[in-house]
């Protein structure tokens, strides 16, 4: 089995909620399954805004309930066929019926009972979970509402889980041949049989609880955002997902404010080993994060950063405190007894003073404990009464084990310093995941930015390690380019593309100080003899470094793996490392996204030309691909454009001559070149495409008369690699008719046709497919996207 969770937002809206019933049907397909679901976005908020409302005696609160009614009733109507509409709007009529009694009774006691609020909270929960049933149930899905209030028991004042998990085993194993069972996350009762709820974001916490119940393989939570990032998006657009984190950090960044993960969920699921992913319902594909167990290590341990807000800071001062010891714990022991949760200490060793963060909604309680507790003292004037100063926050940098990684704590308060801003508090954390420091919260949003730039955003005001292999006609165009072209780019960008090795099949060189453009080609041949750079560059592996690979090398990519895997991202036009099996070419994207570096190969099909971005755009924005007609040799287009009818071997021979040709000109003739790029090209599409399935028709021996009989038609000859939707993939020398966009490609130019559904008539992407320069300022072009 397994379990989903959606949240608010991806229930927001019909658009949204169709597109969660896409992906659990998906779902279905591999298993049975569990749905959690929340209000629809915004839900919950409103129903706590009428709740206050009422008990305030303002009358706005029925508004507010109205609005809400409208919001369900759009989505019933949107969502459901006829029949259907009118079971769910009864329903959901009915519920609202409820809803207005409880909010009336409120306001006409003027008073709103924490279980009053509870009792309004749920309400969210039960409205969504009634349309998506029906939905599910309107579609011929085996289908069954399951109500968390009978199985979710909280027990004074937290979830009774031994319970929990025996009721909610007992209630599906009653329906075994349901398919999907739909649960409204976030509601549970008490031990008086009251509703009750687990919480603000609460139903990832009954996700897991369902998980566990059930055993099941996997938790998913899906979401607004493509996984736990580095940091909140909202706040650092330049955060990015974190692919794999272990439990313990997942837990550390939802505690200290990340939340994307309620922070009582991870916990259930640990001792059975459940992994939870966490995904962008509005992007599906994407890969998203795993928080499991043992997760691949980073390479400097650090994984994430997050803040929460309204902290206050208590400090007990006085001469009295000096070499007297106890006042920290009977300040603990005080503020303890009064349920005050302590978030840092911190106490300078010499100075008579100690510090301490707790919640801003604690310090009116705390400052009564540590005054009462301390009345002697402070009378006598040995101690001050307690400091309370508010409008803080605490920015804690997560990891597994940063600590062990010398100089994480020097980099986070210089980031902060350079920005002038004040820490009031440090703390390495009591685990070796996290170190915090409080600031004020007005600047608690540059701070994150600050340390963020600082430790994720790589490439920022730094020098860029670019490693050249391959130093032929392109990449010695590279390094040119990138000589003439050094100080604009850094201006741009703020960054120094320093080239720092140097690599062709004789000899290479590595110097992390720069290789002088002007002297490059004396240094190489001067270099290191042999063709080990590789492993040179694995050992040395610096900060912010780039490979390029400008050669044509077989084996090359056999070393990708291992070059991400030290933090290398890849730039190449090399096509082979591309166009192997299907399982490389997925397993280097894999590799990529595990190591948190960038893979790019625009060049390695229609030179600089847009076509692999172009195909990730549909891909990424759920468009489909229908099918891709190209012309992708600038080789054969030239030969075919200048062919007369006649003497095509001394064509190709005086095109070899000229340099228009690969070395060995039977890589063109054959196909093969063209067969790699529509390989490549397809698997960018998302067609998981072999080799061995694409039909190859070489430049056949009696061009003369295909040409004829094409001229006879008022046709011309182009070779055209074709694939369809259905991974249906043909090469080969087509004619075509003055009615297509391939009939007047000149010269070198290729050509590439993408039918998808949203674009039934075509989009074409032509111009030079060939061409040194072309190549090498594509090249530059992705390297300037790497970084
Ligand atoms: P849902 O309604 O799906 O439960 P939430 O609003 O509870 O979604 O959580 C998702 C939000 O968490 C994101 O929109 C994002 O603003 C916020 N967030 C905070 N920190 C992080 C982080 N480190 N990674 C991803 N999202 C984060
Ligand atoms: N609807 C609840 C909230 O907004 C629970 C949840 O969404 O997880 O807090
Ligand atoms: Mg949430």
């Amino acid at each position: 089995m397994q379990v989903l969770k959606f949240g608010g937002t991806s229930v927001a809206s019909s658009e949204a909620m169709l597109q969660v019933v896409d992906i659990v049907r998906k779902t279905l397909e591999e298993d049975r399954t569990i749905v959690v679901c929340s209000a629809i976005g915004g839900c919950t908020d409103t129903l706590i805004e009428a709740g206050h409302r009422a008990s305030a005696r303002d009358a706005g609160y029925k508004e507010l309930i109205q609005g809400l009614k409208e919001r369900h009733y759009v989505l019933i109507r949107e969502l459901l066929p006829p029949g259907y509409q009118e079971r769910t709007s009864a329903v959901v009529d009915q519920l609202f019926g409820e809803l207005e009694g409880l909010a009336y009774g409120v306001y006409l006691l003027g008073e709103l009972s924490p279980a009053s609020l509870s009792a309004i909270e749920s309400f969210g929960e039960l409205f969504s979970t009634a349309i998506l049933t029906d939905k599910f149930l309107s579609l011929g899905v085996s289908c069954h509402w399951l109500d968390a209030r009978e199985l979710v028991q909280v027990r004074a004042g937290s979830v009774d889980e031994g319970e929990t998990r025996q009721r909610i085993a007992r209630a599906v194993d009653a329906f075994p041949h349901v398919e999907l069972f739909i649960v409204p996350g976030f509601i549970a009762s008490d031990e008086s049989g009251r509703g009750t709820t687990l919480g603000r974001g609460g139903s990832d916490y009954t996700a897991s609880l369902f998980a566990v119940a059930v055993r099941a393989r996997r938790v998913e939570i899906w979401t607004d955002v493509p996984g736990i990032m580095t940091a909140n998006p909202k706040v650092v657009p330049t955060a990015r997902t974190i692919p794999h984190i272990s439990y313990r950090a997942a837990q550390e960044l939802s505690h200290f404010g990340a939340k994307v993960i309620y922070p009582p969920t991870i916990r259930p699921v640990v001792g059975e080993g459940i992994p939870i992913y966490v995904k962008d319902t509005f992007h599906p594909e994407a890969p998203g994060t795993v928080v499991e167990k043992n997760p691949p290590r980073v390479r400097d341990g650090v994984l994430g950063l997050s803040h929460s807000d309204h902290i206050a800071l208590i400090s007990l001062e006085g001469s009295g405190m000096v070499g007297v010891p106890g006042f920290s714990s009977r300040l603990f022991d005080a503020l303890s007894r009064r349920g005050i949760n302590i978030i840092l200490i911190t106490q300078a060793s010499s100075v008579h003073s100690m510090c301490i963060a707790i919640a801003e909604g604690d310090a009116d309680a705390a400052r009564e404990a540590a005054d009462s507790c301390f009345a002697y003292e402070i009378s006598l004037g040995r101690l001050n009464p307690l400091r309370v100063e508010t409008g803080f926050s605490i920015v804690c940098l997560v990891g597994d084990d940063i600590l062990g990684h010398s100089g994480a704590t020097g980099r986070m308060l210089a980031a902060l310093g350079a920005h002038s801003i004040p820490v009031r508090a440090t703390a390495q954390g009591s685990s070796e995941r996290n170190i915090s420091v409080i600031v004020p919260s007005v600047r608690a949003e540059e701070a994150i930015r600050a340390v963020h730039r600082e430790f994720f955003d790589r490439w920022n005001g730094k020098v860029i390690h670019l490693f050249i292999a391959g130093y032929g006609r392109v990449g010695r165009a590279l390094v040119e380019m990138l000589s003439d072209n050094a100080a604009s780019i850094a201006r741009r960008s703020g960054k120094e593309l320093r080239v720092c090795g140097l690599a062709n099949s004789r000899s290479y060189v590595i110097d992390t100080e720069g290789i002088p453009l002007a002297e490059a080609a004396q240094r190489l041949s001067d270099g290191e003899k042999g063709k080990d750079y590789i492993d040179a560059l694995i050992g040395f592996s610096p900060e912010n470094a780039l490979f390029v690979d400008c050669t044509a090398d077989e084996g090359i990519g056999f070393r990708y793996p291992a070059l991400l895997r030290a933090g290398y991202s890849i730039v190449a036009c090399n096509k082979i490392p591309f166009s192997g099996t299907y399982a490389q070419f997925k397993s280097l994207q894999e590799e990529a996204h595990k190591a948190g570096v960038s893979l790019r190969y625009e060049t390695t099909a229609g030179a600089a030309l847009p076509v692999l971005v172009t195909l990730d755009r549909v891909v990424q924005s759920g468009d489909t691909l229908v099918r891709m007609d190209a012309v992708l040799s600038g080789t054969l287009n030239y030969l075919l454009d200048n062919y007369q009818g006649s003497g095509f071997e001394a064509l190709v021979e005086d095109a070899r001559a000229k340099g228009y040709t690969e070395p060995d000109p039977s890589v063109d003739l054959s196909g093969r070149d063209v067969l790699r790029k529509i390989l490549i090209l397809s698997r960018q599409a998302g067609l998981p495409l072999e080799a061995s399935q694409v039909t190859l028709e070489p430049i056949p021996a009696d061009i003369d008369l295909r040409y004829a009989a094409a001229k006879a038609r008022g046709h011309r000859l182009r070779y055209v690699a074709s694939v369809d939707a259905d991974g249906r993939a043909t090469v080969g020398l087509r004619e075509v008719g003055p009615d297509s966009p391939l009939y007047a490609l000149r010269g070198t130019d290729n050509a590439i046709l993408i039918t998808t559904g949203d674009y039934p008539s075509p989009m074409l992407i032509q111009g030079a497919g060939a061409g040194t320069r072309q190549t090498a300022g594509g090249l530059l072009n992705d390297i300037m996207l790497s970084i």
